[in-house]
């Protein structure tokens, strides 16, 4: 009997031992957000730097929309998942809007511009960091959110958003720049939505190959203390720090609006930020790397502000 009593202690053990594995495992899928594929998010950076320029108010702008939401149709289970759509413009902008519906009506917001510079020494600038990088970062993202939500719900709605009118035509005044993000928020302003924009990631020139993304100074300090908390602990602490610099990006309008902002922006790009508005910001000096590693932080942020109802902001 004795040892019937040991095989039926050993089994006790064992069982034991399953469900504190097994709750343990359910632990970890709840609080592990989605990764992206970073080799998809480059491919979608390269396809949409071959459309060639994509200047505010031009017809490579409005293509560039087109090439998105065509892009996001394609994923496969998209239809199911998520929706699409070009925002009707309002001032000759063409954003686009991916919107995933979640768990909680809350939102946020995870943009980028698709935009390019309009540079007359380098006519054909198709800019594959500043611009490219993004729209890859956030169609990836498109791919990963539409396999999660057919395992489980999101912890809260995600937007995608891709701006146009980003660049200034001239230089950025109230009119020049920043006009699709401006156009949003006065949307949100006007269908009564931006009392549930809980956060506005921006992901700005997150494509360079030798990364560092230096948070704009005008970040929501909550929030920036999150994206540095969740870099850490997806491994990337070297590659953020909290910069002091301003940014005029298209986080601004969400801050002028009082909602919660950060813009992950690495402002440095090149020997001497040379790459940066110059005809040398080519597919050749970004990575999947990089890209991922910035995306997937901003999946992590949203993850860790749904899982604790938003208390950190
Ligand atoms: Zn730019």
């Amino acid at each position: 009997m004795k040892s019937a009593c040991f095989r039926l202690v050993s089994a006790f053990a064992g069982l034991a031992a399953l469900i504190m594995l097994a709750v343990s495992a359910c632990d970890e899928k709840q609080i592990a957000p989605p990764v992206v594929d970073g080799e998809l998010a480059m491919k979608y950076a390269q396809g949409n730097f071959e459309l060639g320029p994509k200047v505010f108010r031009t017809e490579g702008a409005k293509k560039s929309a087109e090439w998105i939401m065509a892009e996001a149709q394609k994923i496969p289970g998209f239809d199911k998942a998520g929706r699409v759509r070009i925002i009707p413009p309002t001032r000759g902008e063409y954003n686009v809007e991916i919107t995933f519906p979640g768990k909680a009506p809350e939102f946020v917001v995870i943009g980028a511009h698709h935009d390019t510079k309009r540079l007359f020494s380098v006519p054909d600038f198709a800019g594959a960091n500043d611009g490219a990088s993004g729209v890859g970062a956030l169609l990836a993202m498109a791919d990963t959110l539409t396999k999660h939500v057919q395992k489980e719900p999101l912890p809260c709605t995600v937007r995608l958003v891709f701006f146009d009118g980003e660049e200034a035509l001239y230089q950025y005044t109230e009119t020049d720049g920043l006009v699709g993000s401006r156009a949003y928020v006065d949307m949100l302003k006007q269908d009564d939505s931006a009392r549930l924009c809980r956060a506005m990631i921006l992901l700005d020139m997150i494509g360079d190959r030798d990364l560092h993304i230096d948070l704009a100074g005008n970040s929501t300090p909550a929030l920036a203390d999150v994206v540095m908390a969740e870099a850490a602990a997806a491994g990337y602490a070297d590659k953020f720090s909290r910069g002091e610099t301003d940014m005029l990006d298209d986080h601004y309008p969400f801050l002028q609006a009082n909602m919660n902002a950060v813009d992950l922006i690495d402002f440095n790009y090149g020997p001497e930020n040379r790459y940066w508005h110059t005809g040398a910001d080519t597919m050749d000096k970004i990575s999947a790397e990089s890209i991922k590693t910035a995306a997937d932080v901003a999946l992590r942020v949203v993850w860790r502000l749904a899982e604790n109802g938003f208390a950190d902001l």
